[in-house]
């Protein structure tokens, strides 16, 4: 023995390399009878090695740390001490049956149930923590994808908008130009009745004014054919009045 393990009562048990440790890496309670040259991979909790306490104050300590039995010699009303290789405390062999690979010696070291579970809870801690990290960051994934499918739904939705102010807007601008048309059509309607009556009454007119015309010349004619036939019988009297002036 070192003096390192050597203890003032001489019976301090490390259960260095001679533990059954039930922790594997696929942490079932797989026994594993270890030796001081397992590999450190096959474990996957490792308690905290308390820091800045004096590492023999086992030695001093009467009783066990977590049950506090009185330790000390073997013996009828005193359990053996063992000393915890975490923190370094003194322990009863009921509190510290586990060895667990030390992340300083890199063998198996006794750990007792405190620090066992405290090592216990840290790892469920991060294993939780990364469990609800995962679980937050699928869910922001999973939300960030409705996001995007919202988006592309949102500009679809804007641009049939578009499309259909558009259509709108065509239409609009078609039924005015309609409107225009038919007022125009109407107004070419109204102009064409317009002139047709004005042709018809200037037709109507005129109409009148040569049956006028045509009375006039007639009533002239007649005058005329009355002067020609009084010139005539005034001729013919003259001539017979000038034969009996010959006879
Ligand atoms: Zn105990
Ligand atoms: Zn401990």
């Amino acid at each position: 023995m070192s003096n390192e393990e050597n203890t003032n009562e001489g019976d301090l048990d490390y259960g260095r390399s001679r533990e059954v440790s039930m922790w594997s890496n696929s942490d079932s309670c797989v026994a594993s009878r270890s030796t001081s040259t397992v590999d450190r991979s096959s474990f996957n909790i490792y308690p905290k090695v308390k820091q800045d306490v004096d590492r023999t104050a086992y030695k001093q300590q009467k009783y066990c740390i977590v049950c506090e039995t009185q330790v000390g010699k073997h013996g009828i009303t005193k359990a053996k001490k063992l000393c915890c290789k975490f923190c370094f405390n003194a322990v009863c062999a009921n509190c510290s049956p586990l060895t667990l690979m030390h992340p300083e010696t890199h063998i198996l070291e006794r750990v007792c149930m405190t620090c066992f579970y405290a090592s216990i809870e840290d790892k469920m801690k991060i294993a939780g923590e990364s469990d609800i990290k995962q679980k937050i960051e699928q869910e922001i994934q999973e939300k960030n994808m409705i996001i995007a499918r919202k988006k592309l739904c949102e500009n679809k939705i804007s641009d049939l908008e578009d499309l259909l102010n558009e259509k709108s807007k065509q239409e609009n601008d078609l039924i005015r130009e309609i409107q225009n048309c038919k007022k125009k059509m109407t107004s070419k309607i109204d102009d064409e009745e317009k002139l047709k009556k004005l042709s018809e009454t200037v037709k109507d007119v005129r109409e009148i004014n040569i049956l006028e015309e045509i009375q006039t010349l007639e009533r002239e004619n007649s005058d005329l054919k009355e002067k020609i036939e009084r010139a005539a019988a005034f001729q013919a009297s003259q001539r017979s009045g000038a034969c009996c002036l010959i006879q």
